[in-house]
């Protein structure tokens, strides 16, 4: 076997460790006669996964009592209409910013709903930055702020918690949750899907701040409530138990690997690595983000020539490093390099890019 270095976006690489964990287990889960995957979500067995999964989480991210958390389907996207369906009454302002491809989705999921605002956007500048704090135009009677901490394409990161007073700060994290310390207390809601930092695709997780579970929002099915979610402990109906026990393994490694804390300086090593192989490239490789808003998850990055493409992804792969073909969007590369990306993973590809341009330059 020979499993190579995947700076794939998302679904994304997650620790080998985990993967063999769960491989362990996968026959019978602690003498239980059947594997977590084949038994009951209400028995006593998985109950126990999803109560410590939970504790862990909230363990991880300092996340206080005044926030509760849900584990639910759907996807990040599925909670962007979900957000505006419960914290916004019919047609209430929402104020959006915008700094990449994710946050024009979470206003098309909203726009049913509310009355969606562009507060501010970097869009005109290509998402090359994102909109500075002073220049964002805030609604007075808004319902909340949405804003994207990571644009997981465009490669835009906000490195600062945006100021919005009393106005409900909401904020998706698909992408960068449980990369580095976070003040929970200031969001009233933090949602992601699973698959970038946290684990497996199939669960999200939604951070909410309780007082908010109050508001009436829109006439709307059990199912798409938030607050019958947290009374039902995310069992409203068949949870995703597999991957709720995988991504709450996760968790336990992220633990012991020293938590957060330890994660903030691997991940600050990790882009800082390839930033500076790029800026000091002499224009063979581009970054072309402004350096105050450069992501530390996904490094997008262009080759000064379009037709080397092909030969560095063919190389790439021969030197057990996928993963890296840009998306769509913007063409060109993009590694992904989140929690689970091991320091090794980020070095071995700076090596091959190094070695690629002196062949190549
Ligand atoms: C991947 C991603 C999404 C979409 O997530 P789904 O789980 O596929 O709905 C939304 N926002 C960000 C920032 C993402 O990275």
């Amino acid at each position: 076997m020979s499993r190579a270095y995947n700076f794939s976006a998302g679904p994304a690489t997650l620790p080998e460790s985990v993967l063999r964990h769960a491989q362990g287990e996968m026959l019978e889960w602690h003498g239980s006669g059947a594997s977590i995957v084949e038994l009951s979500h209400r028995g006593p067995e998985f109950m126990e996964v999803a109560r410590q999964a939970e504790a862990d989480l909230r363990m991880l991210m300092a996340i206080p009592d005044s926030h509760a958390v849900l584990f639910l389907q759907g996807g990040a996207t599925l909670q962007q209409a979900l957000i505006a369906l419960n914290f916004a009454a019919p047609g209430q302002a929402v104020d959006f910013v915008i700094s990449g491809h994710w946050g024009k989705t979470a206003i098309r999921q909203a726009t049913p709903y509310v009355d969606a605002r562009i507060a501010a956007s970097s869009e005109a500048g290509g998402f090359r930055d994102v909109p500075a704090r002073a220049g964002w135009t805030l609604s007075a009677d808004a319902a909340y702020v949405h804003y994207t901490a990571n644009e997981t394409i465009h490669g835009v990161e906000f490195r600062d918690i945006p100021d919005v007073g009393d106005v409900p700060l909401v904020s998706d994290f698909s992408s960068s949750i449980a990369s580095e310390p976070l003040d929970v207390s200031r969001f009233g809601v933090i949602y992601g899907g699973a698959q970038k930092n946290l684990g497996p695709v199939g669960v999200s997780v939604v951070i909410v701040r309780r007082d908010l579970l109050e508001r009436a929002g829109q006439p709307r099915a059990d199912i798409m409530n938030y607050a019958s979610h947290v009374r039902g402990d995310s069992m409203l109906n068949t949870p995703p138990t597999w991957n709720w026990y995988l991504a709450g393994l996760v968790f336990q490694w992220m633990l012991a690997e020293g938590g957060v804390d330890e994660f903030a300086r691997r991940n600050a090593r990790k882009s800082a690595l390839l930033y500076d192989l790029i800026d000091g490239s002499g224009g063979f490789y581009r970054n072309e983000v402004a350096v105050g808003a450069r992501s530390r998850m996904n490094v997008p990055f262009f080759l000064h020539d379009d037709a080397l493409n092909a030969a560095f992804l063919a190389e790439a792969r021969e030197a057990g490093l996928i993963g890296l073909k840009g998306h769509k969007v913007l063409g060109g590369m993009r590694a992904s390099i989140y929690n689970a990306m091991p320091v090794a993973g980020v070095e071995a590809l700076a090596a091959f890019m190094r070695d690629f341009q002196q062949r190549n330059g």
